[in-house]
């Protein structure tokens, strides 16, 4: 059964739809995504896992739970306070990436196949160029000239 990606994804560069988006569809990838935290379910305003600027891209740290299929997947979309404004910003992180590293696994009263473990970030890079819809633009009203402004 190929896996239905992640609605996020439709925010993808040309370049990242090669890389993330068209493999996922073909069942070769699979995402998960990382927004909820401890003190940040219902209102991801209270975001505490961080990027910071590095180099030629962004130092993520901080926890994630309940991250969906994280067990299986191959990457997966993290919500994080980018910079000094900390701007909510979506990455694409390839799960391989040192310094990922999952917590605990809790066990759920459902079926369900696969699990949500915690996630901790400890120094992860990522490139520029993995910034998901831009930087700040995880947010509810969609980017100027994205496929979901026009209605
Ligand atoms: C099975 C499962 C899978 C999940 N998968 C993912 C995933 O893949 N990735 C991911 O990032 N997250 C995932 N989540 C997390 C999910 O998004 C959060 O559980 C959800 O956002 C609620 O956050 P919380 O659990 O911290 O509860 P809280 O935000 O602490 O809310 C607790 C209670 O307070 C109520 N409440 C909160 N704020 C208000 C308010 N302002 N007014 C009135 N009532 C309020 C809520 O309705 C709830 O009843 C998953 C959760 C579950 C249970």
């Amino acid at each position: 059964m190929v896996w239905r990606p992640a609605n996020a994804l439709s925010f993808c560069t040309p370049e990242q739809r090669e890389r993330y988006l068209v493999p996922v569809i073909r069942g070769a990838r699979r995402d998960c995504y990382a927004v909820s935290e401890e003190g940040a379910g219902s209102d991801p305003q209270n975001q505490q896992t961080t990027a910071t600027k590095a180099g030629g891209g962004w130092l993520l740290n901080g926890e994630k739970w309940f991250v969906t299929v994280g067990d299986h997947a191959d990457f997966m979309i993290v919500l994080a306070a980018a910079g000094e404004d900390r701007a909510p910003t979506l990455f694409l992180v390839d799960k391989d990436t040192p310094g990922i590293a999952v917590k605990r696994t809790p066990r759920f009263m459902h079926t369900f196949v696969y699990e949500h473990p915690e996630f901790t970030f400890t120094d992860v890079y990522v490139p520029e160029q993995n910034l998901l819809g831009g930087l700040g633009r995880a947010t509810t009203s969609p980017a100027p000239g994205s496929p979901r402004s026009a209605s």
